[in-house]
């Protein structure tokens, strides 16, 4: 009752309890309940340790999860990288041969602009399939 009450600062970081085996502070979501053993422990260290099961806490990022969002932000912003990469080997290679520099030029400046649209266009998109790798959890009532 008084944990509700209370009001919820875990952006600042002073309510994030601290896991006692591999130190690291998250939510209090990321923590399996229970008193003994199960008192103060993340849910990562809960699976590794066999404390509980892969079932019982519904919120772990799994390898193939965490794989899965990590390739998706990569492909967001993966474009950005390779901008850059495609002006660098116009200046080197391609700028000199006589009609392609020019076409590859007004390319690369299309790219360029169309780039920053494209991402805003696709935010939606990949708002939508990161919700869709985020596991489903509801907050036990007081915990
Ligand atoms: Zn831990």
């Amino acid at each position: 009752m008084l944990e509700e009450s209370r009001p919820i600062r875990l952006t600042r970081g002073e309510l994030m309890p601290t896991c006692r085996h591999c130190l690291g502070t998250f939510t209090r979501d990321q923590f399996i309940h229970g008193n003994g053993p199960r008192a103060q422990v993340c849910i990562r260290c809960a699976v590794e340790m066999k404390i509980a099961t892969e079932e019982e806490v519904a919120n772990l990022y799994s390898e193939k999860l965490r794989n899965a969002r990590l390739s998706l932000v990569a492909r967001r912003y993966s474009m950005f990288l390779y901008i850059p990469v495609l002006w660098t080997l116009w200046g080197m290679y391609i700028s000199s041969v006589d009609p392609w520099g020019l076409y590859f030029l007004l390319i690369l400046i299309g790219l360029t602009l169309f780039a920053p649209a494209w991402f805003f266009i696709r935010s939606a998109h990949f708002a939508g399939n990161m919700a869709r790798l985020t596991p489903e959890y509801e907050r036990p009532k007081g915990h």
